[in-house]
């Protein structure tokens, strides 16, 4: 994903996700350890790891520079809020070993870029890493369970990583964070997991796939205002209580969770057509009739999976 992305999810999505999870695990054991941790909501921690991005090297300083541009990371921009941020993108900046062009570490941890063709998520497959948001958010369920955080990844106790836990749920239930579509220089999609592979071939999760002005990966990023949380109605939290728990160890939930993602993806996928790349890395997408409206169906019916996910995670967490 390019460096430009935005916030994945929007901080509405975000917001949402960590609003469900809240209301679900109300009166449970884990809603103490959460408050214990955080001092906060999920709603507000959920969009953390996104406000970290404000986070730029100058030198070998680390610093915060996005103060006042984010509304909903104010509650994070004290001066010990900024230090905290600061010293999070420090530690999880190259500790990955990024190849140049890519993404620092920490904003690789938000996605993964498995291919549509496929119909699983498997460690190997192109556009999968050892820090990818799958590894990511093992790697924070370790932490809360009073383990250390697997190598490369770099998470300093419990309120980070719960910071980041509820993020990452989150971004693994947005199709663009997991299904990728790989295209050559005509518009035609490739399969990048036969044959030799081409870089040349990533959209960066849909980063470089443009409709109009805005990329097809913002599109899935944003969610429409009947989707805050602030509109959380009874009929979301009750899809979000019905929903079956992740078979198995908490530990391999995520890997589960991409599959998931990955079939859900479909409808993001189906019917569109490209153009050929231009000249800066883009296609452009042509949307079947009605794209919008599978659109927001696909996003609410993942925002739900992943509000009600992250409270199952954190009542498998502390019983
Ligand atoms: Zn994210």
């Amino acid at each position: 994903m390019a460096t430009t992305a935005a916030l994945a999810w929007d901080s509405t999505g975000h917001q949402t996700v960590g609003a469900i999870a809240d209301r679900l695990i109300a009166g449970t054991n884990a809603e103490g350890q959460v408050r214990n941790i955080l001092g906060t909501s999920l709603r507000a921690s959920a969009v953390w790891a996104d406000c970290a991005k404000g986070v730029e090297k100058k030198g070998a300083k680390f610093s915060y520079t996005a103060t006042g541009k984010h509304k909903e990371c104010f509650p994070f921009e004290t001066g010990p809020g900024k230090a905290e941020m600061a010293n999070f993108v420090r530690r999880n900046w190259d500790n990955c070993a990024p190849l140049p062009g890519e993404d620092k570490c920490h904003k690789q941890y938000h996605y993964t870029d498995v291919s549509i063709l496929r119909n699983h998520y498997a460690k190997g497959l192109a556009g999968t890493s050892n820090h990818d948001i799958v590894s990511a958010i093992s790697a924070a369920i370790a932490v809360l369970q009073g383990r250390p955080a697997p190598a490369p990844f770099n998470i300093n106790g419990k309120k980070e990583a719960l910071r980041l836990l509820s993020h990452y749920v989150g971004d693994i239930h947005q199709p663009l964070h997991v299904a990728a579509i790989y295209l050559d220089q005509d518009g035609n999609p490739v399969d990048p997991d036969h044959g030799s592979f081409d870089p040349n071939t990533e959209t960066r999760g849909g980063n470089e796939i443009l409709d109009g002005s805005d990329s097809l990966h913002f599109e899935w990023d944003h969610v429409s205002e009947d989707l805050s949380a602030d509109r959380l109605d009874d009929e979301i939290l009750s899809d979000a209580r019905k929903l079956a728990p992740t078979h198995g160890s908490v530990s391999n939930w995520s890997t589960k969770w991409a599959t998931d993602t990955l079939l859900a993806a479909r409808p993001a996928f189906k019917g569109l057509t490209f153009s050929p790349e231009n000249v800066e890395h883009h296609w452009f997408v042509e949307l079947p009739g009605g794209y919008s409206e599978t659109r927001a169906a696909v996003q609410r019916q993942q925002l739900i999976k992943a509000g009600a996910r992250l409270a199952q995670t954190l009542e498998a967490i502390w019983p």
